[in-house]
């Protein structure tokens, strides 16, 4: 272990071998990457494989940081739109990459913010229709059910593909700032040109490798959530709104006539939801069973009958 007076491993190893282990998979240090959260492990990513004249497709409604992350550094932005049930098929993303012909897709996988999921299909569809890089962002796989396989699953023999991954959710480690990334070891090394000498310091090191070795315990309120998220999923209808299946630890849901009215009526009673955009509709984030009954308990009450 070092001391706070030195710099810290620049190659993080340590963490990287404690990523591993946590992915599994026969995933070893040399497929990992991490970085201060999953936006700067996608910066990173852009700033190797994007830039001026470079593009980057994406899907929306997708995560909000896509677009910007592309201007920041210099990659332009191409959008492509889903399915109506919020999907992607195979047929749409090879139709969208011939169209668009980017350098980059990036495939928010389940989706922020409407909770989607991705079939892996798609994926290898999707890298089979061009020569670039495929980056999955599989921030809230946490959440998935466990039979579904993961991206993580397709990486042998694709060494364009970029799974990225936080433990901002599941680890209820926001605050830390570590995201990672799963590839092949020569996109981890395309990463090393770009990173900043030092980018992870010695303590997001030593807190990130603890919270690893207590995985279960971080982990203990995944199923708690999950539960919560499919109890919303189950009352939300019963109140009248339309909902859209989620793999993530939030619910879409549509039917709001006044997404801005309903969104202040729960303020006003201490519950934040989210205002995404999309028309008729808001975002609602599973919590504890109190914090969840608190939130449906509101709901009804501003609902009109
Ligand atoms: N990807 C998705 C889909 C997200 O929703 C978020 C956080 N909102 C991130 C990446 C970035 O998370 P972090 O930088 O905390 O790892």
């Amino acid at each position: 272990m070092t001391t706070i007076n030195r710099y810290p491993d620049r190659e993080f190893t340590e963490l990287r071998e404690a990523l591993a282990t946590y992915v599994g998979e026969g995933v070893t240090a040399d497929h990992i990457w991490a970085a201060n959260g999953s936006n700067e492990v996608l910066q990173q990513i852009l700033q190797a494989y994007g830039g001026p004249g470079r593009t980057l497709l994406g899907f929306p409604p997708t995560y909000s940081m896509y677009p910007l992350l592309a201007e920041g550094t210099g990659t332009g932005w191409v959008t492509a739109e889903r399915a109506a049930n919020y999907a992607i098929t195979p047929d749409l993303a090879v139709a969208a990459i011939r169209e668009h012909q980017p350098n980059i897709v990036v495939f928010c996988a389940p989706n922020n913010p409407t909770g989607t999921g991705l079939n892996l299909d798609v994926v290898a569809a999707a890298y089979d229709a061009f020569d670039g890089i495929v980056i999955i962002d599989e921030a809230y796989h946490e959440f998935m059910p466990d039979n579904l396989p993961r991206a993580t699953t397709l990486l042998a023999g694709r060494p364009r593909l970029l799974v990225s991954r936080t433990m901002s959710k599941a680890f209820a480690f926001a605050g830390a700032r570590v995201g990672y990334l799963v590839a092949d070891p020569s996109a981890i090394d395309a990463l090393r040109l770009v990173r900043l000498p030092y980018h992870l310091s010695a303590l997001t090191q030593a807190a990130a490798t603890t919270a690893l070795k207590h995985t279960p315990v971080m982990l203990a309120m995944v199923d708690d959530i999950r539960h919560q998220r499919d109890r919303l999923l189950r009352e939300l209808p019963k109140l009248g709104y339309t909902v859209h299946d989620s793999q993530t630890n939030f619910v879409l849901f549509g039917g709001v006539d006044d997404p801005n009215a309903t969104f202040q009526a729960l303020l006003k009673k201490g519950i934040i939801i989210r205002d995404v955009g999309i028309p008729g509709h808001l975002r609602v984030t599973a919590g504890t069973e109190e914090e969840t009954t608190a939130f449906l308990s509101a709901l009804a009450h501003i609902t009109p009958c």
